[in-house]
């Protein structure tokens, strides 16, 4: 896998990254931001902000302004900063834009972690839910929609928003955030995820204690990744080893 991620977050990638290779899903090779310092993507990335949750309308017009902030986010790493992307269109700006050199989606496997936010449109219910990935070439994931994509409990909002402390128990269902020292484990379990997409073009599994598990709650997320009762299912575990 060829693991594209910005420099700020290195640690906490690199920790990660050891979990593969105990796993075994072959060669890592780690790569620098692919958009830092491409300032020429500002108005790519204005055009592709969601403007409303509830309407599936791109900010297709972008002010001056907007395309300014843009070119600023890109050339000083501000990523996270303010807005959310359309995640299939951030993945095709990629695609179109920066690997356009010739890259193996099959053997490279590439993935772009960033701080951004993304989000998808979700047909049944009529409006955009923030993600933690995109499964496409490439595919993205997004650190903080491993936070807050998956709903927490109510507890948990309520609490944060009084500025009460957070009790163990609700410690124990929700990633409380980036510094959170179960996150290297749940994003290896993401990454996972995306090797498997890029196998056999499904990255999900029903099974909710395998690493495949598509967790809509924190609870399910922190239930999928760990390593009990296994790290993969029977099926996917089989898989893998075939491809060692
Ligand atoms: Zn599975």
């Amino acid at each position: 896998m060829k693991i594209f991620f910005c420099e700020l977050k290195k640690e906490l990638i690199r920790s990660s990254l050891t979990y593969l290779h105990k796993w075994g899903v072959g060669e890592i090779f780690p790569a620098p931001c692919p958009i830092k310092e491409k300032p020429e993507l500002g108005k790519n990335f204005a055009t592709i902000r969601t403007i409303r949750p509830e309407t599936r309308e791109l900010n297709t017009n972008p002010l001056p302004m907007e395309v300014k902030f843009e070119e600023r986010k890109l050339t000083n790493c501000l990523c996270g900063k303010g807005s959310v992307y359309d995640g299939p269109l951030y993945s095709y700006l990629l695609r179109g834009q920066v690997f356009t050199f010739d890259i193996s989606w099959l053997t490279e496997k590439p993935v772009f972690i960033t701080m951004d936010y993304i989000a998808s449109f979700d047909e049944a219910e009529k409006r955009y839910h923030l993600r933690y990935a995109t499964f496409s070439f490439p595919v993205i994931i997004s650190l903080p929609g491993m936070i807050e994509a998956p709903a927490r409990p109510r507890e948990f909002y309520i609490a944060k928003g009084m500025g009460i402390p957070l009790h163990e128990e609700l410690r124990e269902h929700a990633l409380t955030g980036l510094d959170d020292d179960r996150l290297p484990r749940v994003l290896a379990g993401i990454l996972l995820q995306a090797w498997f997409f890029y196998e056999t073009g499904d990255p999900f599994c029903s099974d909710p204690n395998c690493s495949l598990f598509n967790a809509h709650w924190q609870k399910d997320l922190l239930r999928a990744q760990r390593d009990f009762p296994y790290v993969l299912c029977e099926a996917h575990s089989k898989f893998l080893k075939r491809k060692k």
